[in-house]
């Protein structure tokens, strides 16, 4: 909930900055490791957006595919989860890629 409500702040705070329309899109970067249950957050920002600037609004979640390096043969490959392991020598992959969760843009009137 907490992460819906930061992310409504965030938006209205934009709004505010290009003059305080209402706000009708949020769009977000989240990444395949940052841990955000996505249909939680769609859920949980409904909620969040009653009675602010954003009541209404439509989220758009970008997600951003994890991507990590082996500790051992350097080798990058997907990962689809925190602590993937390499495909070649079964090193522990170190993230590059997807831990983002970020707001990308808003659309106000
Ligand atoms: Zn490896």
């Amino acid at each position: 909930m907490s992460l819906a409500v930061n992310i409504v702040e965030l938006a209205e705070a934009e709004s505010l900055a290009a003059g305080g329309g209402r706000i009708r899109r949020v769009e977000v970067e989240v990444g395949a490791l940052a841990g955000v249950m996505v249909e939680a957050l769609r859920f949980c920002f409904a909620a969040a957006c009653r009675q602010t600037m954003a009541e209404g609004a439509e989220l758009v979640i970008n997600t951003v595919a994890g991507e990590g390096e082996c500790a051992s043969c350097r080798q990058t490959a997907v990962m689809e989860e925190n602590f993937s392991r390499c495909p070649s020598c079964k090193g522990l992959l170190r993230p590059l890629k997807g831990q983002e969760l970020r707001l990308a843009a808003i659309v106000v009137d």
